[in-house]
């Protein structure tokens, strides 16, 4: 296995599929059976998943709440998505815990890093919730420090496009996708691989990333077994 212990991120947008919010059951259900099969090759994985589905702070127009109030509600959000893909999962047979820096005791366990340490060690994934528990960080942020704090060999960023691209791929069919980058040049050319705080982070721990197509059925494992998909991210 190139990856023994990971750390996954999938932003609650993964779960919409083609819903305006929310979670789309089919949606939650591939998830699950990705993340099913990528425990069964006997890699040590945490997750941490986003909350921009239901409700974004900085982003989500209409309400016009003030920013505190709209961040501890994404931080919310993050733990409705929580309890619905542990509670998928669960129903798999995959023992899971569900973990969070904000304290929402009676659905997550706290998070602290030796106890999701030693879940991890019983085989069982862990979810963690809550971003960093704070307002004006993100729940990338978190996935960066939970990889450090976690001593992960790597942190996977699953997303809807197979890794970082010269321009949105989305937008621009004349994009072209890189399969390797350091993090000098992903900053120096201005790609937006996560926000700064986050790559700043893996950057000075030396945490290399992947960045890749979650919603392709199989990338997960493929990837854990060494297969080149997506960009890595890296020293160099
Ligand atoms: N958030 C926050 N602090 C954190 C993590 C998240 O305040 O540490 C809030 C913030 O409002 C953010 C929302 O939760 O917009 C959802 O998180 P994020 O945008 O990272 O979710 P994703 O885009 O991955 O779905």
């Amino acid at each position: 296995m190139k990856y023994n212990k990971i750390v996954l991120k999938l932003s609650g947008e993964a779960l919409l599929d083609k819903k305006e919010a929310g979670i789309d059951a089919t949606r939650l259900a591939f998830y699950a059976d990705e993340i099913a099969n990528a425990l069964s090759l006997g890699v040590s994985i945490a997750m941490v998943i986003g909350g921009g589905n239901i409700y974004r702070g900085a982003q989500t127009t209409g309400l016009e709440l003030p920013r505190l109030q709209g961040d501890y509600m994404g931080m919310l959000a993050t733990a409705i998505n929580g309890v619905a893909l542990q509670s998928t999962l669960a129903k798999k047979g995959v023992p899971t815990r569900l973990m969070s820096r904000l304290a929402v005791e009676q659905v997550c366990e706290p998070y602290l890093p030796r106890h999701a340490n030693k879940h991890l060690e019983k085989g069982r994934l862990v979810i963690i919730v809550g971003g960093l528990g704070r307002p004006y960080f993100t729940t990338d942020s978190a996935a960066s420090l939970v990889a450090i704090e976690l001593g992960a060999d790597v942190l996977l960023k699953g997303t809807r496009v197979n890794g970082v691209y010269t321009d949105d791929p989305l937008r621009n069919s004349a994009a072209v996708q890189l399969p390797k980058l350091t993090f000098k040049e992903a900053y120096e050319q201005k790609l937006r691989v996560m926000d700064m705080t986050a790559f700043t982070l893996c950057e000075e721990n030396n945490l290399p990333m992947v960045v890749f197509d979650a919603n392709q059925p199989g990338h997960l494992c493929r990837l854990l077994r060494g297969e080149c998909i997506g960009t890595v991210i890296s020293a160099g």
